[in-house]
């Protein structure tokens, strides 16, 4: 597998839920938007645009590069064990949705790693677009932390590739602003964290910010026990984003790339 067909795959992916979760969301929307897509969208694009492009300068190969190193390598304890490939394929899927579980938990628990991810929590209201605004930073880090795996557990790359497409797919489902009727989001919900369990997150209550972790598989918390079924406030009257970061100035790509190292000084 090159290079050139994983930008492919994973481009083409993008578009197409980027486009449909779009629509959905302007026919059945859950929520009325408080700062709307005007102030918000070029920023959250502009900061997906930062993202890939630092990844592409600073880690070209990705994970799916670390995975065909590790293969004509030999390295990985799933080479060790002599795995069919199948099944190191799912192993290393759940492997990843758990380490990426257990990384997000450690960047709400760590004070520094926290700074890197609230800008992520920062956003005024939630939507597609919210599943793509993360800092560099984390995505640096998390992309060190993924190919460290992959590296050590041996994941094959067609693994790794679904997992990206997969993960990038989910977090615009489940940030989405999409009306889904109650029986869909209960069933959906035993295998894809749905956007009602993930929106408890973004809860300006820090105890809701503490739960639903999961962006991916929704087991995890479950089994963590770090799951909420629901927000206290419902979903329609809830407030989303954090007691920080209020400002609708702070919805800048500027003041986006620079929360980590300030503190809120908006009401100064
Ligand atoms: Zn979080
Ligand atoms: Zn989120």
């Amino acid at each position: 597998m090159l290079p050139p067909v994983e930008a492919i795959v994973r481009l083409f992916a993008f578009a197409l839920i980027f486009a449909g979760m779009a629509i959905w969301e302007v026919l059945r929307p859950r929520r009325a938007l408080v700062a709307g897509r005007s102030r918000r969208w070029p920023s959250n694009i502009g900061i997906l645009i930062v993202d890939v492009l630092a990844v592409r300068v600073l880690i070209p190969t990705a994970a799916v590069g670390a995975a065909l190193f590790a293969a004509g390598n030999g390295w990985g304890l799933f080479r060790l064990a002599e795995l069919r490939l199948s099944f190191a394929a799912v192993l290393g899927f759940l492997a990843l949705d758990l380490v990426i579980y257990a990384q997000h938990v450690v960047f709400h628990k760590v004070p520094w790693l926290w700074r890197l991810h609230r800008m992520h929590h920062a956003d005024l209201d939630v939507d597609l677009t919210s599943g793509l605004r993360f800092h560099p930073i984390e995505i640096l880090i998390s992309l060190a932390i993924k190919i460290a795996v992959v590296l050590a557990l041996g994941i094959p790359a067609v693994a790794v590739l679904a997992f990206e497409v997969v993960l990038n797919a989910t977090s615009m489902f489940n940030h989405s602003n999409i009306a889904m009727p109650r029986w869909l989001d209960r069933l959906v919900r035993f295998v894809v964290v749905t956007p009602d369990m993930h929106r408890v997150h973004h809860s300006v209550r820090r105890y809701e910010t503490d739960s639903n972790f999961g962006f991916n598989l929704p087991w995890w918390d479950r089994l963590f026990r770090t799951y909420r079924a629901e927000p206290e406030d419902g979903h329609a009257g809830m407030t989303l984003g954090l007691p920080i970061f209020r400002d609708p100035k702070e919805l800048r790509l500027d003041r986006l790339l620079t929360q980590p190292f300030r503190e809120d000084r908006s009401e100064h």
